[in-house]
């Protein structure tokens, strides 16, 4: 089963976003990705979820909206 999902954590903040795997796939390979709370490369793929539903559960999606709304 492919997961729609891939988890990503910031190795600058430690704070987690997340993005669809079939963006990642997408990507250009000379493209990279950011943090979108620090701007930081240093992020790596901590895992891959499955659904939506499975993923908003994850407490690092409550922390991706909890930060997003201190951000002005
Ligand atoms: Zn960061």
């Amino acid at each position: 089963m492919v997961s729609i999902y891939t988890v990503i954590k910031c190795k600058t903040c430690d704070l987690e976003f997340v993005v669809l795997s079939e963006n990642l796939k997408a990507m250009p390979d000379n493209r990279y990705l950011v943090c979108p709370f620090c701007n930081s490369k240093r992020v790596i793929v901590t895992k891959a979820n499955d659904s939506l539903k499975e993923c908003m559960k994850e407490s690092a999606y409550r922390r991706v909206h909890g930060s997003l709304k201190q951000v002005k």
